[in-house]
Order: C-alpha cells, then sequence, then structure tokens
C-alpha cells in the first residue's frame, strides 16, 4: 500500500508538470512561428509596394531597381534567407542569392501563386519557411508577378531546444522534489496503518487482554474501535468457555463425590445392616441417574451448537409433534394433579428439524410442570400466519424474578440451585431450547411474574431458510 500511494502521489504530482512544460514549449513555438510569418509578410508588403510603385515588372528596368536591391537584401540579410522575385511568366527577375536570375520558375507553388493564390509552407525538419505572396496591383487587382521568401526560422529551434533543456532541469528537479514528498506523505498517512497492525499482530500471537490505541486517523480510530470491540466479544466468549469448562466439571463432580461419599460411609461399617446397604445403594443409583442426565443433555447442547448443516429439515405435523410431547409428559403432571391443556388454533405444517424442536419444547412444558405448584396448570397453544408459527407455553407457577429473567438460558443457570436439584434440573435446559429455536432462525422470549406464572413465547419460520 506504502509504495501504491507513493507511485499514485508522484504520477499525479509530476504529470500536471509535465503536461504544463510541453504545452507550455508547444505554445511558444506556434507563437514564435507566427509572428516570424507575420513580420515576413510585413516586409513583403513593402517590398511589393515599391516593386509595384517603381512599375519594375512591367518595365524591369534597373535604374528602378537599386531601391528593391537595397530592400530585398536588407530584409534577406536581416531574416538570413533567400527572396526570389518573378514577373508573370515566371521568369526571375530578382534572387537575392542571384543564383536563378534570367531563368524560369517552375514549382506547383509558383504557378499557383501567379494566380493570386499565396502560401506559406513550414519545414520543421530543414527548419525553414517558404513563402509565396503574389505581388498584385490594387488598382486593378492583377496580378504582375510573385515574391518567394525562404528563411530559416532555425533560431526559433534554438531557442526552443534551449527552453526545453531549462525545462527538463525544472522537471527533474520538481521530479526529485515530488518523489521526496509523495514518500514522506505516504509514511504520514501509513503510519497509524502499520501501528494497528503491529497491534493486531501482537492480538494474533494470543495477547487478548490487549486492546489498540485509539488514536491516528478517524479511519484507524474506526478500526482500532472495532478490533476493541471484536475482543472484548472474544473475551467474553473466553470467559464463558472458561466458565462452562468449570461448570461442567463442578456438575460432573458433584454426584460422583455423593457416590463417594456414600461408598466410603458403607465401606467404613463392616456389620451395616442390610437395609443401610439398600438405601445408599438407591441413593447411589439416584446419582448416577443424574450423572446421566447431566452427561445427555451436555451432549443435546453440543449437537445444538453445530452449525445449520446438521439439519435434519422435513416435513412435519406440528399439532401431531405437540400431541405426542404432551401425551409423554402428562403422567408427570397428572402426579401433582397439574392440568395440562393444549389449544390449536390452526393446523400447522412447518419445514422443521423434528428431534431438536420436540426437545425444545419437551424443556419448556416440562419446566412448566416442575417449576408449578401442585394442582396448577399449563397451556400449550398452537398458532400461525402466513410466514411463522407460535408455540407459547404458560404455567400458574413459581414465576422467574426478574433479574433472572436474562439470565436462565446460559448455560448451568438456575434460579434456586437446591431446587433446582431436587427436581432433576441440570441448568441446561432452556439453553438446549433457545440454541435449538435458533437454528430454526426462531425466536423465544419469556414473561413471568413471581409467584403467578410464567409464559414461553416461541416463534418458528414455516419454512426453513437456510
Ligand atoms: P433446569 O434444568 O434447572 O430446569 P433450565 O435451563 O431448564 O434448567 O432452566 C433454568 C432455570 O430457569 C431453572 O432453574 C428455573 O429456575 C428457571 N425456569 C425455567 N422455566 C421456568 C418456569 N416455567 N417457571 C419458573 N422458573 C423457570
Amino acid at each position: 500500500m506504502k509504495f501504491q500511494m507513493m507511485l499514485v502521489f508522484v504520477v499525479m504530482g509530476l504529470a500536471p508538470v509535465l503536461i504544463f512544460l510541453r504545452v507550455s514549449l508547444s505554445a511558444y513555438q506556434s507563437q514564435a512561428l507566427e509572428q516570424r510569418i507575420s513580420e515576413l509578410k510585413y516586409h513583403a508588403n513593402i517590398i511589393s509596394n515599391l516593386i509595384l510603385n517603381s512599375n519594375f515588372l512591367v518595365t524591369k528596368e534597373s535604374s528602378s531597381a537599386s531601391d528593391i536591391n537595397l530592400e530585398i537584401s536588407q530584409v534577406a540579410d536581416v531574416y538570413k534567407g533567400r527572396i526570389i522575385i518573378v514577373d508573370e511568366n515566371l521568369c526571375i527577375l530578382k534572387d537575392t542569392y542571384g543564383l536563378e536570375e534570367g531563368k524560369t520558375l517552375i514549382s506547383e507553388e509558383a504557378v499557383l501563386g501567379i494566380q493570386g493564390k499565396s502560401s506559406s509552407y513550414i519545414d520543421t525538419e530543414s527548419e525553414y519557411v517558404e513563402l509565396v505572396l503574389p505581388i498584385t496591383k490594387p488598382s486593378s487587382q492583377e496580378n504582375e508577378g510573385l515574391m518567394i521568401m525562404s528563411f530559416s526560422i532555425s533560431n526559433i529551434f534554438e531557442i526552443k531546444d534551449a527552453l526545453t533543456a531549462r525545462f527538463r532541469l525544472i522537471a527533474a528537479f520538481f521530479a526529485v522534489f515530488i518523489v521526496i514528498a509523495a514518500i514522506m506523505t505516504a509514511l504520514y498517512f501509513i503510519h497509524p496503518w502499520e501501528k494497528t497492525a503491529a497491534s493486531v499482530e501482537r492480538l494474533s500471537d494470543g495477547y487478548f487482554d490487549e486492546y489498540l490505541a485509539e488514536s491516528g486517523f478517524t479511519e484507524t480510530i474506526h478500526v482500532a474501535k472495532a478490533i476493541n470491540e471484536m475482543l472484548n466479544k472474544i473475551q467474553k466468549l473466553e470467559n464463558s468457555r472458561q466458565e462452562f469448562v468449570s461448570n461442567v466439571s463442578h456438575e460432573l463432580k458433584t454426584p460422583i463425590t455423593s457416590m463417594k461419599v456414600l461408598s466410603d460411609s458403607l465401606v467404613s461399617q463392616p456389620d451395616a445392616p442390610v437395609e443401610l446397604y439398600r438405601e445408599f445403594m438407591l441413593d447411589i443409583g439416584a446419582e448416577i441417574e443424574r450423572e446421566n442426565k447431566i452427561i445427555n443433555d451436555l451432549l443435546s447442547l453440543v449437537k445444538m451448537d453445530k452449525t445449520s448443516g446438521e439439519m435434519n429439515i422435513a416435513s412435519v405435523n406440528i399439532n401431531e409433534l405437540l400431541e405426542m410431547i404432551l401425551k409423554r409428559l402428562r403422567p408427570i403432571a397428572q402426579k401433582r394433579n397439574i392440568e395440562l391443556v393444549f389449544e390449536s388454533f390452526r393446523p400447522v405444517t412447518a419445514e422443521v428439524d423434528e428431534v431438536k424442536l420436540s426437545l425444545a419444547v419437551n424443556n419448556l412444558i416440562e419446566n412448566a410442570i416442575k417449576y408449578n405448584y401442585d394442582d396448577g396448570w399449563v397451556r400449550v397453544s398452537l398458532n400461525a400466519d402466513h410466514k411463522f408459527f407460535y408455540i407459547k407455553v404458560s404455567d400458574s407457577g413459581v414465576g422467574i424474578p426478574e433479574e433472572a429473567q436474562d439470565n436462565i438460558f446460559e448455560r448451568f443457570y438456575r434460579v434456586d440451585k437446591a431446587h433446582s436439584r431436587e427436581t432433576g434440573g441440570t441448568g441446561l435446559g432452556l439453553s438446549i431450547t433457545r440454541n435449538a429455536i435458533l437454528m430454526h432462525r426462531g425466536a423465544i422470549k419469556v414473561y413471568s411474574k413471581e409467584k403467578e406464572g410464567t409464559t414461553f413465547t416461541v416463534r418458528v419460520p414455516l419454512n426453513y431458510i437456510l
């Protein structure tokens, strides 16, 4: 980027200078040539007048030619060139070089000139200009002859060459200046980015607890802010991962510790009665079951953490699915005389992963029974519109304190740890539910009032969105 930036600065800085110098040179050349031609035409006019006044082209008398000779030789001298004067028969009367007098001039320009057509020709290769000017009598507009001026313009090109050399020097000076300025500017603009890149490199070495300095340009500040925000998220994720691992170990260790205590106490009593053995073995069995439940829940959670590629989508009758779940849970509800009601507003068929959705809804209804009062009620309802279906699970249970409502979906979170353990809760149920719903691109919300009851609402698209 540094190099590209420098290149852009150099090109942008140097191109206008070079264009300006080139345009100036060609403007000088055309201006100087124009001026030279107009000067020559001015002198040609004077000579023409002299010739016409002396009637030289008609009489061809050498006595009247002295003024003309003086004037043409002066002009030819000053402008370093040759002047030829021919009569209407293209016979050369005057040649300042004295080479062709008396001969007949044959050229296309001369023939056209005698017909009244003046012309000018600039030869930049040989560096001369040639003017063909008819000598016309103003009174009759008759062409009496022709004047041909051929003059060197090498001094114009000499000046142009000198200017070119000087301009090249100026361009070289500018080039050096612009390159230095470009390097300095590029370094100045790149520096904050390099600093940011160096900090990011340190991050990739694993120093996640370091934050980027939010300084430099507005853009680098934005980037640093975005990276810092990302770091915050990574840090939070890392913390929650560590917390999860320590929670998992703790949760898995608790039943094992209990079993160890139970078996140790049996071992320490060699003559313990069979009843005690039976009682302790039942307790050990319960702990094993609990351990099993935690492991199963963890496995479900891991499955739910995977990508949507793991989804086993099929068209499922949701009414039937809910009926099945309720049928399975009804005996548990009946044990505590809890009324379990299902309300379906319409038949719903949707594209879902049946196993995952069942697990999610099962957890909600199981919780509604678990955290309920004896003789209470649980209502499950199903509704749909053209895009989503909605499942609502309401209960008349203990409710969730407001401050806990944000945390209930976290892994291992339980409002009342002791009570939850009694009821066999692992604190993973709602995490599994939420992940399952999110994998369906759905949403879950909770409304609850302590000691009055809780309502969970779930919204899932009818058609699975990849
Ligand atoms: P658990 O295995 O402990 O039930 P969950 O993740 O399913 O774990 O629920 C987390 C916590 O949310 C529970 O410990 C409980 O305190 C609270 N909770 C969940 N559902 C309800 C409900 N319907 N009524 C009251 N509290 C609930």
